[in-house]
């Protein structure tokens, strides 16, 4: 499944080459995020920031390569995870779109906990995972602390929307990072800049773009690299048809034995497989044929 949208990501360099940057539109994707979990406020938050910072963080990554941000707290959000490549596809799930604290501060709905970067370099190889304690709770802090503690680069990460009666009115966000031959001098103005800077989906929302928030940000930004964003979900019917006779013959029998039709659901797209009795035989068959094979 995927979006047609106008969002959009910018990557490139600022400061005489010696800072990385990625800007990020992310409007379309957050509203969409929301329609498809039918979230509510703080799972609409912890879906689309999620899948932002997914996103800037793949932005350099190569053809085919993967990254995902997980997030586990104690919160009653649970675990908000997404998944992005470099070409701007993301897929993002929460276990509980429709967490409520009664209030709107993300940090709440996700609780303590760790985050933990994903990076899966080669197809059907190891994943290489970083993990630290969540120090915000707002998720662009924690990807900085991440980006510091376990990678040593020193960043500036914001990701937010902002909220309104009709769903997201605009959401996205940056990713600045130094180079080791930063002047500490031009990244502490930077670092005011940023400071003096109003919240992120006040801006997007006010109508500001990617383009017009790195002059916000830079005096003169070199873009190397503009990539259209969407929600995509890779999932099958093939897929869950394997999942399922990973199973076993045995549970296979015993679930076309006690239901009428057996119903799987994608956490990520919400898309649903339903296989009927026929189709359970065929699998059930199928896996039990293996099973003697081996
Ligand atoms: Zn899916």
């Amino acid at each position: 499944m995927t979006s047609a949208s106008a969002d959009h990501l910018l990557r490139g360099l600022a400061l005489d080459g010696t800072v990385k940057f990625v800007v990020a539109d992310t409007t379309t994707i957050n509203r969409r995020l929301r329609e498809m979990h039918d979230a509510g406020p703080l799972g609409t938050m912890a879906l689309g920031r999620v899948a932002t910072a997914a996103l800037m963080l793949a932005a350099g990554l190569k053809h085919k390569q993967q990254l995902g941000v997980q997030i586990n707290g104690e919160g009653p959000l649970g675990e908000i995870y997404a998944i992005a490549d470099p070409d701007g596809a993301v897929r993002a799930t929460v276990t509980d779109p429709r967490a409520d604290t009664g209030g709107l501060k993300l940090a709440d709905g996700i609780g303590p906990g760790r985050l933990t970067i994903v990076r899966r370099l080669e197809e059907d190889a190891p994943a290489y995972r970083g993990v630290v304690a969540l120090v915000d709770g707002g998720i662009g802090a924690d990807i900085a602390e991440y980006l510091l503690s376990s990678e040593q680069i020193p960043s500036a990460v914001s990701v937010g929307e902002r909220l309104g009666p009709e769903g997201v009115e605009a959401a996205g966000g940056f990713l600045v990072q130094a180079l080791p031959d930063a002047d500490p001098e031009a990244l502490e103005r930077l670092v005011k800049r940023i400071g003096r800077l109003p919240p992120l989906g006040d801006l997007l929302a006010g109508g500001l773009t990617p383009e017009g928030l790195l002059d916000r940000l830079f005096d003169g930004a070199q873009i190397l690299a503009r990539t259209d964003l969407s929600l995509t979900c890779p999932c099958t019917r093939e897929h869950f048809a394997r999942k399922l006779c990973t199973l076993g013959s045995a549970e296979l029998a015993r679930m076309t034995d006690e239901l009428p039709e057996t119903v799987l659901e994608c956490h990520f797209c919400r898309s649903q497989y339903i296989f009927d009795r026929e189709q359970m035989n065929a699998l059930l068959y199928g896996a039990r044929m293996y099973e003697q094979a081996n």
